[in-house]
């Protein structure tokens, strides 16, 4: 199979065992009583991603996929998603780099970032990027003197308000100067092909993709009215990457699907895409972080506040509140975890869209083990860094492993100088029957002539099944 991604670049995951169990085989391997070290490291399911690859494509058969590279520029990701056949949306020089770097060609780059460097746009016109977005007049300018052939797409806002990470705020042009700047485009010979918005990533509405949708139709309207050649509308991401996200993705896909047959049905011309980024690798990606250090906090303390009572809904709470350390006798106390990574670092998360983060226990506590009210905290010596408090866990001790799952979305590349690892280990891994789906996958497109390049849905039913479980045995291998 012609391709971006091998066989020695992940850890083949054979019948009957799973990204869990590779995981405990990691922690026990890293542990910091061997080791003395204590650096978080991920599991990145890469079949996971070869399944919402095939999810999309059956829910949204008329949309082409690109890869918003920020938020997860990992070796392993950018890989399988170029050997699906994606394009890469890139907002800066680096991104555009290192997509190249892996091969990708110009033709399937679109340098979306509406505020963009001059020696930037220089870039991608000295590397053939055509496709580049805009949302204002000094914007014009600068392309007309660094990349007078760029092809551009005006970004229009919208009401991005429910969303977890809104980017209105920043981006996109409202619907009443839109006229005015494709005036100006004309006027200074800029080729303007298209709309693009941004709902806000993690966005829980999909009558928000249908109204933009709309928009994107006045706008194409008046586009065309002033000598535009309007055909291409670009959906950006806001899909959302966990399985238990309060809207399905499969229900903000019917509602975009009406809107398109409605504003830019079938047999238009117009080139539809999308950007997605935490749609594709949040659920690939589990995160163990070591306990570096550990302490006993009295409740009594002055600034202290008595923990609130277990809630009934979750495991890491007390599911018989006699068993709650405090109810058998011992003095009121909290227990302060020290973690190797926190919010400056993979768990920014916390502060940026307001989550938080539940570990996993590798070993399930007993019914009969007392809980004690706990607290996570990363490594910055400042009173912020805290990754989640109000738990109820079994005693743990320094050197025991955290799991959190659903990491892969805007967590790596998001060290600081506070605290945290710049880039953790990653191993990836794939069951066999993912792989095998994927090589069919390439197969198939590489047997259409017609293809160019684009995804086209394949129906094979593994995706809905798989779950990572396919031969006892892994066949080691990762990527740094
Ligand atoms: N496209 C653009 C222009 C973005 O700024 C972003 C994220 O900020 C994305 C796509 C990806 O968004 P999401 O991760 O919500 O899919």
């Amino acid at each position: 199979m012609a391709g971006y991604l091998s066989e020695s670049d992940f850890v083949m995951v054979e019948e009957g065992f799973s990204t869990q169990d590779l995981l405990e085989e990691l922690t026990l391997g890293a542990s910091q009583a061997t080791t003395g070290k204590a650096a978080a490291f991920f599991v990145a399911d890469l079949g996971a991603i070869v399944r919402k690859h095939f999810c999309f494509l059956k829910c949204l058969p008329r949309v082409r996929p690109f890869y918003a590279v920020k938020c997860n520029s990992s070796p392993g990701v950018l890989k399988v998603l170029a050997q699906l056949g994606l394009g890469f949306s890139c907002a800066n020089k680096a991104e555009m780099e290192l997509v190249q770097h892996i091969g990708i060609p110009a033709s399937k780059i679109i340098y979306a970032n509406p505020c963009k460097q001059i020696a930037q746009i220089k870039y991608a016109a000295k590397h053939g990027i055509q496709l580049l977005s805009f949302d204002n007049e000094m914007e014009l300018a600068k392309v007309v003197k660094s990349h007078p052939s760029a092809k551009m797409v005006l970004c229009i806002a919208n009401d991005d308000s429910h969303s977890l990470s809104r980017l209105s705020l920043k981006f996109g042009v409202p619907l009443k100067s839109c006229r005015h700047l494709l005036e100006s485009a004309k006027k200074s010979h800029v080729e303007v092909v298209g709309v693009s918005f941004h709902v806000g990533s993690g966005c829980p509405d999909p009558q928000a993709y249908a109204q933009s949708i709309a928009d994107a139709r006045l706008v194409f309207e008046m586009g065309t009215e002033l000598g535009h050649r309007m055909h291409v509308l670009d959906l950006g991401g806001g899909f959302p990457g966990t399985e238990g996200a309060k809207v399905r993705f499969e229900e903000i896909a019917s509602v975009i699907n009406s809107a398109l047959d409605l504003y830019f049905p079938e047999g238009c011309g117009v080139d539809i895409l999308a950007e997605l980024g935490r749609y594709y690798v949040t659920s690939a990606f589990t995160v163990a972080v070591s306990i570096i250090a550990k302490k006993e906090v009295l409740l009594d303390q002055p600034g202290r506040e008595a923990p609130l009572p277990p809630p009934s809904h979750c495991y890491l709470c007390c599911p018989d509140p006699s068993l709650s350390a405090e109810e058998n006798g011992s003095a009121p106390k909290t227990i302060v975890y020290h973690l190797d990574e926190g919010v400056y670092g993979i768990f920014n998360s916390v502060l940026f869209d307001n989550i938080c983060p539940t570990p996993i226990l590798q070993k399930k506590p007993s019914t009969e083990q007392p809980l004690y009210s706990s607290s996570l905290w990363g490594p910055a010596v400042d009173g912020c860094d805290c990754v989640a408090e109000g738990l109820w866990l079994p005693q743990l001790h320094v050197g025991d492993w955290l799991v959190f799952d659903n990491m892969g979305a805007y967590t790596m590349g998001m060290g600081s100088p506070f605290g945290g690892t710049q880039t953790c280990h990653i191993t990836y891994a794939m069951s066999r029957v993912a792989w095998e789906a994927l090589r069919r996958q390439l197969m198939a497109t590489e047997q259409d002539d017609d293809m160019e390049g684009v995804c086209k849905p394949l129906s094979c039913g593994w995706e809905i099944t798989d779950t990572l479980c396919v031969g006892p045995v892994f066949t080691p291998a990762s990527i740094m």
